[in-house]
């Protein structure tokens, strides 16, 4: 089989020809249909993570080990099952759970395997969806999808369980206004999430106006162009201002920044109100200076969100059969084209998420 993988940080995928895995005990081989490119594979195909200060975190230092074939939003149908895998047939479509942990961690045992101390995430740690086939190490992360589209349920696996995760834990104030930053493939899924299970007013904030018009069009009540007016300056006419100004000057409750860079980060802190929440989600990257007396004077909360578990995937799952949720899909690439997708992630030239077709 095919698979396009990542040799070396910043180098070009290559095509490699693989065997394809023969499942043993209650492993399935699945075909793969379609899968997100993701903007965490950028970070992969980068190499790593940027930390602030000049400091960068290599994915190899986490334990990835080049060449490794990336995806981890998968959707197919299953192609082969090894013994002892029950409930599911050849040729069901099915939605991989990626979020694959050792099993005996803590973590591991209260369900969240997707914070295990020794991940073994799919298209991360372990070969994942660029490729003609992937193995799967259990049914149990398997889940069927018939009745649903199956190219934008592939983003439910990733970009759709983080911004859920993201949703849950800023609801927890129960928000009149939540700001969402990024208007990416995590934020277009993270305003429709909001809007299906908040009673929150999102006020999405992006650098591009043609994203911006889909997170209107998502659901978006307010949207904010920070490439226009600047993110934190001071002065009338900024992002903080304008944010402020939306809200009667109250300050919001809560923010999700799904990009994480210093510019967002501070433009969170700055709007947050009293006992406001702010949920990190993005991997940007950066470092910023914060002043301290603030947090506990205001009562805020500042929180990271990892992708999801297994439970709230299943849940996820059930809200986009109802047809509440669904990815924007805006480009299609074949495997030979991985290094493309790629590139035009990087360049913001992707609207909602692209996806790769084997
Ligand atoms: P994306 O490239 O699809 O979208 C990013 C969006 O942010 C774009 O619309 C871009 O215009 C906007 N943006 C960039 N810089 C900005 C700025 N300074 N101010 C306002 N908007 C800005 O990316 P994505 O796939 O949605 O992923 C977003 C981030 O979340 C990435 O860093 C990714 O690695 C990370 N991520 C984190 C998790 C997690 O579990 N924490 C899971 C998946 C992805």
């Amino acid at each position: 089989m095919k698979a396009a993988r990542i040799v070396e940080a910043n180098k070009p995928l290559e095509i490699f020809e693989l065997e394809i895995p023969d499942p043993k005990e209650n492993q399935v081989i699945v075909k793969v249909k379609a899968v997100g490119v993701c903007h965490s594979d950028l970070h992969l195909w980068e190499g790593g993570y940027d930390l602030g200060d000049g400091s960068f975190m290599k994915v190899t230092d986490r334990g990835v080990k080049y060449p490794v074939t990336p995806g981890h939003e998968i959707v197919g149908s299953i192609a082969k099952m090894g013994i002892g895998v029950t409930g599911f047939s050849e040729g069901d479509d099915v939605l991989v759970y990626p979020w694959i942990g050792e099993g005996t961690c803590p973590a591991c045992k209260a369900g969240n395997e997707n914070l295990c101390d020794s991940p073994k995430s799919l298209g991360v740690f372990q070969d994942g969806g660029y490729a003609e086939q992937v193995l799967v190490p259990h049914f149990k992360y398997l889940v069927k999808v018939s009745g649903i589209d199956l190219e934008p349920a592939a983003s439910l696996a990733c970009s759709g369980l983080t911004a859920y995760t993201a949703v849950k834990k800023a609801n927890m104030n129960s928000p009149e206004y939540l700001v969402i930053i990024g208007a990416g493939g995590l934020g277009l899924m993270g305003i429709q999430i909001a809007k299906a299970i908040t009673n929150a007013k999102v006020i999405c904030v992006d650098l591009d106006d043609k994203k911006l018009d889909i997170a209107k069009k998502m659901g978006a009540d307010f949207v904010i162009n920070t490439n226009v007016i600047g993110s934190v300056t001071t002065g009338s006419g900024n992002a903080v201002q304008k944010i402020l100004s939306i809200c009667d000057n109250k300050g919001v409750d809560s923010v999700i920044d799904f990009v994480n860079a210093p510019q967002t980060a501070k433009t969170g802190i700055a709007i947050l109100r009293k006992r406001g929440n702010l949920v990190l989600v993005g991997l940007f990257g950066g470092s910023i200076d914060l002043s301290l007396v603030t947090i506990p004077l205001k009562a805020i909360t500042i929180q990271g969100a990892y992708t999801g578990n297994y439970n709230d995937f299943v849940e996820l799952i059930e809200l986009a059969k109802k047809g509440t949720i669904k990815q924007v899909i805006s480009e299609r690439y074949s495997l030979n084209q991985s290094n493309d997708a790629l590139e035009n992630l990087k360049q913001r030239k992707i609207i909602g998420r692209a996806v790769i077709n084997p």
